[in-house]
Parts: C-alpha cells; structure tokens; sequence
C-alpha cells in the first residue's frame, strides 16, 4: 500500500442533493475521528474496530441539543476508499439535519471538500490511477448499461493494464538503447539498436492504433450517437420518434449550462445510447416545423453522426424529399419509408436510384411496424464488428486518453522515420522518451498538478 501523503481533514455531502431516505456526511483524513467524536454521541469511536457501524446521535456542543438519530461508519486507513481514516454519518436526510450535520463538522475541524477530491485522494495516495479515477466519473453518468460496462472495465483497470505493458515495453527498450550507448566499442552497436528500436516502435504503434480505433465506438457509448430524425411536415418523424421512446427506454436529462430550456435526449437502441439532436423541432406545432423547415434540418444534420430521413411511402416524391436527401447525401444515413399500411404511391426505383438499397427500411408507424427492425439496422450501422464481441476487451472512452494515444502514436512515427532517415539514435530516443510520457499521462504515471485540477474539478461535490 502506497503512503498517505499528509493533508488536512476534508469533509462533504456524498449523497444526491435533494430530499431523501437517508443522506451521507463523508469526512477524510486523519483528523476524521477527532472531529466525528467531538459531536457524536454514543461509544467511544476512537476505541471502535475499523469497518463498523456505530449508532448514536450527533449533537451540537454548543447547546448540547440532538441535531440527528445517525449511524456512523468508522473506517481506518489505508483500506479505505481514500486511503486516509474516513467516516460515515448516515443520517436521516433531511436537508436540514445533513446541513447542520456538516456544518458542526466543519466547525470542529474538518474543511469543505472541493469537488472530486475524495476522489483525488484516492489517486494522490496511490490506491487508483487517472484512469481509474475518470472511470468514477464515468459511472456516475453511465447512459446505458454498455457505458457503465465500459466504465466499469476501466475502473478494473484494463486500460492501465495495458498503458503501463506498453511503458514497461518501451522503458525495456530505452534501457537496451543506454547499454548500447555506454559500450559504442562494439562494431554494429548503433545498427543493431537502431532495428532493435524500430521494430519495437511499430509493434507499439500497432497495439496504440489498436486502441485508438476502439475510440469512436467508446466515445458513442460514452457521450451517446447524435442522431437527428428529418423529413417534411407529416411525414411521421414524431410517431417514430415515439415509438423509439418507448416509456421506459427514454432517459431525459436536463443540461445545466447550455441554452436556456435546452434538453439531451437520450434513447437506448440495444446498448447505443441515442443522443436525439434537435427534438424540440420535431414535437412543437406542426406549422411551426413546416416554416422551420429545410433550414432546420440543416443545422441538425450537421451536428448528427446519424441521420433518420423519414419519407413519405404513401405520397410521391417531392422536391423537398430531393432537397433533404441530398442534404443527407455526406451523412450516414438511415432512410425510412414510412406509411406502409396506405396504399403505395412512392416510385422505388427513383428512390433507389437516389439513395441506393442498403440502409432503407419500411416501416408504420401507427402500427408501431417496423420499429426493431430500425433499431437493429441502427445498433448494426454503428457496431459492425460487433460490440460484443469487444465488451471484455479494453476500449478507449475518454477524450483526453484519446488525445494522449494520439500524441504518443505522432511520436512513434517520429522514432519510425528518424531510425528510417539515418538520425543518430540518441536523437530518435528523445520521441521513444516522449512517447512514454504521453502513455504515462493517461495513467497519472507522469501528471501536473494543473491536469490534476482541471480533471477532478469536473467531479460533482463529495464523490
Ligand atoms: P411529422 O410531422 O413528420 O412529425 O409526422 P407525425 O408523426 O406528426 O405524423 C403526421 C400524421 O401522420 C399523424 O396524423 C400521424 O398519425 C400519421 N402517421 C404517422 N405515421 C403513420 C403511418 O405509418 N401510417 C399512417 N397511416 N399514418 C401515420
Ligand atoms: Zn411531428
């Protein structure tokens, strides 16, 4: 077990804001103890075994008035989820109770936590890698089951796994090239460190790529697959819209911060969480839609990994229906035939010869027909490999590790073409040293305290 780094007493609110059956004061750190006992009420705490529940009150000093019926949780260090004394106060949950409850603990010693840093600590002292502490975030805001698989994955520690067997590789590698260096007297010395480094930048850049390309199928799990449904006035966007919402498939969230009333929608098809793009288009008045219209559509699509074009199967094919497929043209792209149980009057052999036969489905909405045939093509569309068959496998979810994979793949090339180019070799380790500190920034093996503060700040308050 790592050392506990020397900090002061923190202490927050760990459970949801709002009124619930039972709230958590959590506190950390060595003055834990002193703290909790100098208002609590009942055994001796400083005496009790570690991982115990203790019940009592807490009370106020002051007045020497109970503030709260609590059960406390005592647990010592290091085994514990900051690896510093921590404890619990479950107490009844009114707001009122937990304020005062963390008030008096703030009074008696302890500071506010700032978002994220039980968290932080975790990482500081050595229990959980920059990975693993994102993964807690991660799990936090899970969308969808496959998410929080991914997450949970992360937090397991695959991907660290795999950074620090490829660190381990490339230090392996750096070490032969020094050994080389100190004895130049051998003959093909330089020429053989020189395969010797290449060859291994390659086989990493192979296993980096490989990484990376697990990165667009994590991010959607991740951040959802924007998705806009289009197609003019009446032609059924909102009935299939609904029909994809089954009730208790739609998770809505509210979106702190961005354009005033502004919601996320999110639906999950088969483990892909959708992100809907735009719906309030599609469920205000009709009219409304109509005078929005193309213009409308156009922005969505743009913001969209996916599109639904929803067209008319009972109607001819109008200039608008041309105009939005063309839009469409660049996207990817799910055409719907909507309306099948009218009488058909769209030309199919126009249609295909716009838009081609794959990715077209038929479908009624009012029937609700056709719906997890679209659900399946959408869940196809997106996981062509299958997803699977990649769930046990470690998939990259996180922008920043992305970003990271990606600076230590330039690297790579960099080592490739300079052993290539006939670059002294003490030059090329430079970008295999590079190359090493970006690996190890995923992990927080090499971090600052800036990306530190940036990172854990995203954390809500006493996680
Ligand atoms: P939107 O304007 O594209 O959002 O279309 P709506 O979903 O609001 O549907 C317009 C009208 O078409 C409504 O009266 C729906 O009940 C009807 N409608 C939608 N889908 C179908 C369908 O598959 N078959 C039939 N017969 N009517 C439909
Ligand atoms: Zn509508």
């Amino acid at each position: 077990m790592a050392t506990t780094t020397d900090f002061d007493t923190i202490a927050a609110i760990s459970t949801p804001p709002g009124e619930g059956g039972i709230s958590i004061v959590r506190i950390s750190g060595d003055d834990a103890l002193k703290v909790i006992s100098k208002i609590f009420r009942g055994k001796d705490l400083n005496k009790v075994a570690s991982h115990t529940i203790n019940y009592g009150h807490i009370f106020d000093p002051d007045t020497k008035e109970d503030v709260d019926e609590v059960m406390v949780s005592v647990m010592r260090a290091p085994k514990t989820y900051t690896c510093e004394d921590v404890v619990e106060v479950n107490c009844h949950g009114g707001i009122l109770a937990t304020n005062t409850i963390l008030q008096l603990i703030l009074s008696y010693g302890a500071r506010m936590a700032e978002p994220g840093e039980f968290t932080k600590r975790a990482f500081l002292n050595g229990r959980i890698d920059l990975s693993q502490s994102e993964a807690v975030m991660d799990i936090i805001d899970a969308k969808t089951s496959r998410s929080m698989k991914a997450a949970e994955s992360q937090l397991d520690g695959n991907l660290s796994r795999l950074i620090k067997k490829l660190r381990k590789q490339i230090l392996d590698v750096l070490a032969n090239v020094e050994v080389n260096i100190d004895y130049p007297e051998y003959d093909d010395a330089e020429v053989m460190t020189s395969k010797m480094m290449k060859d291994n930048a390659v086989d990493i850049k192979k296993k980096v790529e490989k990484l990376l390309a697990t990165a667009k199928q994590g991010q959607v799990l991740r951040d959802g697959l924007a998705t806009s449904i289009v197609g003019r006035p009446n032609v059924g966007k909102s009935s299939i819209l609904n029909n994809l919402l089954h009730q208790d498939k739609a998770i809505v969230t509210d979106v702190p911060g961005t354009t005033r009333d502004v919601l996320e929608e999110y639906v999950n098809v088969r483990g892909v969480p959708l992100k809907l793009v735009d719906t309030a288009g599609i469920r205000k008045t009709e009219d409304k839609v109509e005078k929005i219209g193309v213009e409308r559509s156009r922005k969505a699509i743009s913001s969209s990994d996916l599109v639904l074009l929803v067209l008319n199967s009972s109607e001819e094919l109008t200039d608008e229906d041309k105009q939005l497929i063309k839009l469409t043209d660049d996207s990817k792209r799910i055409v719907i035939l909507n309306k099948t149980d009218l009488p058909a009057k769209l030309d199919m052999d126009t249609v295909n010869d716009l838009v081609g036969k794959e990715n077209v489905i038929t479908t009624s909405a009012i029937k609700d027909d056709g719906t997890e045939p679209l659900e399946e093509m959408i869940a196809k569309l997106f996981f062509t490999q299958g997803i699977q068959s990649s769930q046990n496998d470690v998939m990259v979810t996180n922008a920043r590790h992305i970003s990271l994979l990606h600076n230590a793949k330039e690297s790579l090339n960099k080592v490739i073409q300079g052993i290539d180019e006939g670059l002294p070799v003490d030059l090329v380790q430079m970008d295999l040293r590079e190359c090493w500190n970006s690996l190890g920034e995923i992990t927080g093996d090499s971090y600052n305290g800036e990306l530190l503060d940036q990172l854990f700040s995203q954390f809500c308050l006493g996680k």
